[in-house]
């Protein structure tokens, strides 16, 4: 069988150059004999390949020189501890945006450590939307304000961040990072598990600005202290040395397509296929508002369950798989990520279009 067009909103499809690629170099990794999976980490190998990775993604996001790059393990899920862990020594206080499940669950987490006062929510509309948010809604003494700037599950994305005065942004961008350009410096602290935008599952990219690293509360444990590992060049136990390498490969990948703003366009225009789509479509429904879509993951229904299910199950025929949507939203969900290329959201939508046609 071949390679099929695979919607999964993670782990997710990544680019077949770079599967290749690490097909190529399983073995013998550039002349050492040994998969990298089987090297030391302190190997000048190894080092050279997390030394590379941290060089092209602050190439690719521009991130300035007092912001450190980490590469951890846990995933994203243990940022949400460990983000409170390390900023609320100062203020026990922060301020949250409830935008879906994974807001949810990190405010859920944080409260174990402080004070969380939901700001804003857009649980009322399931999630459709983003709320909209000013200046006055933020408390100025927080430690800082957590937001999810995509939100895979329900398909929506900030389109402009919140001005929350010197109280730093954290954001969770696992499912956006890469995606389209953003300002690093409007960000504490930007949070990522790579198997959406970035690589494998395994590996948890946390960008972070240097005066953040010194309000910890004093019980964090040392593996979830940011400073541990940055000062340890994410080297102080064993790190995820093959997503690590598989993460270098793709922001390789990224980088000779053009980087950040050259996928932003194709990003644009993937999305704009499948939302044109949509918006035309007297069967198919998109879900989000259309000021707040995502750009990476796309929900949409059919007028019912029966119709659903036959459309997931022919897609998965034709090689079109992973659509079925979360079942907090129902219907289907197409994660069009940076490695998902034009011609199969093309060979989606014509599938989409052939389905009306036969169920209309
Ligand atoms: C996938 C995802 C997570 C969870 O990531 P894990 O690495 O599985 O912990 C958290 N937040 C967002 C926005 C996600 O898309």
């Amino acid at each position: 069988m071949g390679r099929v067009y695979n919607f999964s909103a993670g782990p997710s499809t990544l680019p077949e150059e770079v599967l290749k690629t690490a097909a190529s170099e399983l073995l013998d990794y550039n002349g050492t004999g040994t998969s990298v999976m089987e090297m030391s980490h302190r190997s000048s190998a190894f080092m050279d390949i997390i030394t590379q990775a941290e060089a092209l993604i602050r190439q690719l996001m521009d991130i300035p020189e007092n912001y450190k790059v980490l590469f951890l393990q846990g995933g994203a899920s243990t940022q949400f501890a460990a983000v409170p862990l390390n900023l609320m020594g100062k203020s026990k206080k922060a301020d949250y945006i409830n935008t879906g499940m994974w807001s949810k669950k990190a405010i859920a987490e944080a409260k174990r450590y402080g004070q969380i006062n939901e700001v804003a929510t857009s649980q009322d509309k399931n999630f459709t939307y983003i709320p909209s948010l000013t200046k006055d809604m933020f408390d100025p003494d927080a430690a800082y304000v957590h937001i999810t700037t995509n939100n895979t599950i329900f398909g929506t994305k900030y389109t402009q961040l919140p001005d929350t005065g010197n109280v730093p942004i954290v954001a969770d961008m696992s499912s956006n990072i890469l995606s389209e350009k953003m300002d690093v410096t409007r960000f504490g602290i930007i949070y990522a598990g790579a198997q959406k935008n970035i690589g494998p599952a395994g590996v948890t990219v946390v960008i972070i600005r240097d005066d953040l690293l010194d309000q910890k509360l004093d019980f964090t444990p040392t593996m979830l202290t940011y400073k541990t590992h940055a000062e340890s060049g994410s080297m102080y136990n064993t790190p995820p040395c093959y997503p690590i390498y598989m993460a270098k490969l793709v922001f390789q990948w990224l980088k000779e397509a053009g980087g950040v703003e050259a996928i932003q366009k194709i990003n644009d225009e993937k999305a704009a296929i499948l939302y044109g789509f949509l918006d035309d479509s007297k069967l198919f429904k998109a879900t989000v508002e259309p000021q707040h879509r995502s750009l990476m993951n796309v929900p949409f229904v059919l007028p019912t369950d029966a119709l659903n299910a036959t459309f997931i199950k022919s897609a998965t025929e034709a090689g079109l798989i992973n659509l079925k949507g979360h079942r907090s939203v129902g219907g289907m969900r197409a994660s069009i990520y940076n490695a998902m290329p034009v011609e199969g959201v093309k060979a989606l939508v014509e599938f989409m279009r052939k389905f009306e046609q036969e169920n209309s």
